[in-house]
C-alpha cells in the first residue's frame, strides 16, 4: 500500500529543541533519513485558566526499539487493548477512519481525543502520537490525540507486570522528571 505524507506537525516538533526529532531516544538512529519509519509521543499538561499547554515528556523511537519496548506487553495486555480498539470501533459501526487528504487539518484533527471527541483543551493531561517516516508524518496510520480519560481507561487494562516492564523501560531510556510520573508511567499507547 502507497504511505500518504504530510509535514511533520509543529505539535511533533521536539519541544526541547524547537525542530524535528533527530534521533531515536533508545539507539540514537538517524531519524530523518527517508525509510526511517518511528514513533514520536508526546504528554501534554494544560493550565486551567490559562489557553496554553506544555510539554511534559517527548520522545521519538524507532520501530525496532519500539518493537522491543512492545516485547514487555504481557499477551493479556495486548489483548485487552486490541478489544478495547475493536470496541470503540463497533461502536463507531465499523465505519473505516477515513482522512480526505485534501482537506485534512492536523489542528483540527490534534484538537480532540481520538475515542472520545472530547476537546483536548478542556483536560488537564493528554497524549499526542503519531508515525513518521523521515522527513515526513505518515497518514496510513493517522496521529492521534488521547484524552485523559482513555489513558486511564487503557491503564486500567494493564497488568502489573506490563506496567513495570513499560515503567523500567521508560526510566532506563526517558528518565522523565518525577512530577510527571503518575501521568506517564505505566501507560501505554498502540498504533493500530
Ligand atoms: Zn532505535
Amino acid at each position: 500500500m502507497d504511505e500518504f505524507w504530510a509535514d511533520i506537525p509543529e505539535q511533533f516538533y521536539s519541544d526541547a529543541e524547537g525542530k524535528p526529532f533527530e534521533k531515536c531516544v533508545v539507539c540514537g538512529k538517524d531519524l530523518l533519513i527517508d525509510g526511517t519509519q518511528y514513533v514520536i509521543e508526546k504528554a501534554m499538561k494544560n493550565y486551567e485558566g490559562y489557553d496554553f499547554s506544555s510539554t511534559v515528556f517527548e520522545y521519538a523511537m524507532c520501530m525496532d526499539c519500539y518493537a522491543e519496548m512492545q516485547k514487555g506487553m504481557s499477551e493479556e495486555s495486548m489483548l485487552r487493548l486490541q478489544q478495547y480498539y475493536q470496541n470503540f470501533m463497533e461502536q463507531r459501526g465499523n465505519q473505516p477512519l477515513t482522512i480526505n487528504l485534501h482537506t485534512f487539518d492536523v489542528n483540527e484533527w490534534l484538537s480532540k481525543c481520538f475515542f472520545k471527541e472530547k476537546p483536548v483543551k478542556e483536560m488537564k493531561e493528554f497524549q499526542l502520537i503519531g508515525q513518521f517516516n523521515g522527513k515526513h508524518m505518515v497518514l496510513n496510520t493517522p496521529p492521534m490525540a488521547i484524552g485523559e480519560e482513555v489513558m486511564e481507561e487503557m491503564a486500567e487494562l494493564m497488568s502489573e507486570k506490563t506496567k513495570g516492564e513499560m515503567d523500567r523501560f521508560r526510566k532506563e531510556f526517558l528518565g522523565p522528571p518525577p512530577e510527571i510520573e503518575e501521568l506517564i508511567y505505566g501507560r501505554k499507547l498502540f498504533l493500530l
